[in-house]
């Protein structure tokens, strides 16, 4: 089976599995998902949006984050790891925004990745997610979860979002991400991957070199 045949049936598996795959992480507007996305990097989901409500209340636009005294920042989101530089970054993102793009958050991957900080996992989530754009966006649990069943085989994340977007088709690709992410943090662990009870195991190749190594 050629990869964009794999890929179909994995797809399809994966949204019986979860119907209605959205971003775990709570916002309004792009800004709001870029910002916590930015507060997102090695915290949980969980934790971030207990904390944005507060903090978007106060903070509503990219003047808002440029204009905030830096200390006031760092206090409204001091429960978030790394929150001094998680404050700086925004702050730094945000005055570009400002000074480049009039304050309103560009749509373009390529737009999106010249401000500080945003990688094309950030861009691309905030493209798929909040401007309902096809983008794919590699994250940790993309990366492990496409390799394993051998939809990608590297480790560099922009290779791997080229190989999907070469084999998934475009209006599957936002869908696609979030169906990943969720079968990453589901099942497909980073530690013990649930391979027993996973429903694409049929066409996994970590599987099934398992499968024949024990055989
Ligand atoms: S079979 Fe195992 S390794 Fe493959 S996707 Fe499922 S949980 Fe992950």
């Amino acid at each position: 089976m050629d990869k964009t045949e794999k890929a179909k049936k994995i797809v399809g598996i994966l949204i019986k599995e979860y119907p209605n795959p959205k971003i775990a992480l709570n916002f309004k507007t792009p800004l709001q998902l870029l910002v916590a996305t930015i507060l997102s990097a090695q915290c949980t989901d969980e934790r971030v949006n207990k904390v944005i409500p507060e903090l978007f209340k106060r903070f509503k636009t990219a003047e808002d984050f440029t204009d905030s005294d830096l200390k006031e920042l760092e206090e409204s989101i001091r429960s978030i790891n790394f929150y001094k530089n998680k404050a700086k970054s925004i702050k730094e993102c945000c005055k570009v925004i400002v000074q480049d793009f009039n304050g309103r958050l560009p749509d373009t991957v390529e737009e999106l990745i010249t401000l500080p900080g945003v990688g094309r996992k950030t861009a691309n989530i905030v493209l798929g997610s909040a401007f309902g754009k096809d983008a794919i966006a590699v994250d940790t649990h993309v990366k492990r979860v496409s390799n394993r069943i051998g939809l990608a085989e590297s480790d560099n994340p922009d290779k791997i979002e080229r190989e999907l977007l070469r084999i998934i088709p475009r209006n599957k690709w936002t869908l696609s991400t979030n169906l990943l992410i969720l079968h990453g943090r589901n099942i497909c662990g980073a530690k013990q991957p649930l391979c027993e009870i996973c429903k694409v195991k049929k066409y996994c190749d970590f599987f099934n070199i398992s499968l024949n190594e024990k055989t």
